[in-house]
């Protein structure tokens, strides 16, 4: 599986929900294709570097906070 960009499930194309904004408790099946053999239930807050944004929702994906400026 190629590393990609870390990301929340909750914004994530393969997070198995109807919802159009599921929430951080929300768990649903993942359908990546690498991960889909282990029937993973992934909960909204969690996440992986398989990410992709989902179409249309607007969400960003999660970046790491800046260092602040010494
Ligand atoms: S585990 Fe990774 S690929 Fe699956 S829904 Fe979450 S972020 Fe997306």
């Amino acid at each position: 599986m190629a590393a990609g960009q870390w990301g929340n499930c909750k914004g994530c194309r393969y997070f198995s929900s109807n919802n159009p904004n599921p929430s951080d408790n929300e768990t649903q099946r993942c359908m990546q294709a690498d991960l889909k053999a282990f029937d993973l239930k992934v909960s909204g807050a969690s996440g992986c570097n398989a990410f992709e944004a989902r179409a249309g929702t607007g969400q960003k994906p999660y970046q790491e906070p800046a260092q602040p400026a010494h």
